[in-house]
């Protein structure tokens, strides 16, 4: 009976894994077709200002629309972007977009928004390129926004691979006079190392130390701090990943620039954002 039960389970890990292949193949192979036939998305998700839970900043994070798989998360295709070429043509899409949307937003004038910041998030690759500060300046002197409306999120992992070409390029992109952040912060091992080789205007500190906040007195003392040592080093601070009531309110003690998580709003379409932001 348990050798029946055995090659029952063996049967199922096997079909699981089968599925698994098959749609990996589907992604590698449907990948290189997602820009040009319109498939990719914008998610914006809205970061709050504490005093008032109103709209501060915004990140965008992508999405794939596959004709089959339904919406694809990034981590489920980011990766092989990575190993297959693309994340430097998908990483110019959501920049050259986000510049677009921002020129947009700042067209309108009921929006009564005289400076919002929307953040994207690189990849090590893009880091790499040759040809990204240009890109960049180009998609800002194109859509002539104020470059301080643009802010890049890169994560320490990003910058563990080249970490002397990273600076120079980061030193670059803050001379544009975009915003930079660390994003995750606490998640890598050099942490504190990149705060003092790097040009950071921004800590994201990641959800991890929201973990426990609002029960136990340890990681709250833990979050404290780490939002005190930002302060100390005159960044914005940013927590990651607040879901709960009891996180917010904790939170709400403490110096934090702005809260993100989906205990306000989850990453939103575009239509949804406008909805729920300025559709009233
Ligand atoms: P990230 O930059 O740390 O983005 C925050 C992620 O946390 C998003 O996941 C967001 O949906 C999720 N999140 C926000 N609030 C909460 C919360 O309260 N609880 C939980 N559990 N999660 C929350 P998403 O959109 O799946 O993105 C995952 C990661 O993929 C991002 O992490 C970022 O590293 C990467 N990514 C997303 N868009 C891009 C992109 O355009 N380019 C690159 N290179 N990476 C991207
Ligand atoms: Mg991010
Ligand atoms: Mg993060
Ligand atoms: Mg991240």
């Amino acid at each position: 009976r348990a050798k029946h039960l055995g090659k029952n389970q063996s049967q199922f890990y096997t079909d699981t894994l089968h599925e698994e292949v098959i749609k990996k193949g589907k992604i590698e192979h449907d990948l290189s077709q997602a820009i040009e036939r319109n498939q990719l998305e914008l998610y914006y998700q809205p970061l709050l200002r504490p005093a008032n839970l109103s709209l501060g900043k915004i990140e965008a994070l992508l999405r794939w629309n596959h004709p089959d798989l339904g919406v694809l998360q990034p981590k489920a295709f980011l990766p092989l972007a990575e190993e297959l070429g693309y994340m430097c043509e998908i990483g110019n899409w959501v920049i050259e977009n986000t510049c677009k949307q921002i020129k947009h937003w700042l067209e309108q004038p009921q929006l009564n928004q005289n400076r919002f910041t929307i953040s994207v998030n690189l990849s090590a690759i893009q880091l790499q390129d040759d040809s990204f500060i240009n890109f960049v300046e180009a998609a800002i002197k194109h859509y002539q926004i104020p470059a301080n409306c643009l802010e890049f999120e890169i994560t320490e992992h990003t910058l563990i691979g080249a970490p002397e070409s990273a600076g120079v390029l980061l030193s670059k992109l803050s001379n544009l006079n975009v915003y930079i952040a660390l994003d995750d912060f606490g998640t890598g091992f050099s942490s504190f190392d990149h705060l003092r080789l790097f040009p950071i205007d921004v800590m994201k500190i990641d959800s991890t130390f929201l973990v426990g906040v609002g029960e136990n007195e340890k990681a709250e003392k833990l979050l404290s701090a780490i939002v005190q040592l930002a302060k100390t080093l005159e960044l914005e601070v940013v927590v990651e990943g607040i879901e709960t009531e009891a996180q917010a309110k904790f939170c709400s003690q403490l110096p934090i620039d702005y809260y993100q998580g989906f205990h306000f709003y989850e990453p939103l379409s575009l239509d949804k954002f406008l909805e729920i932001q300025w559709g009233k």
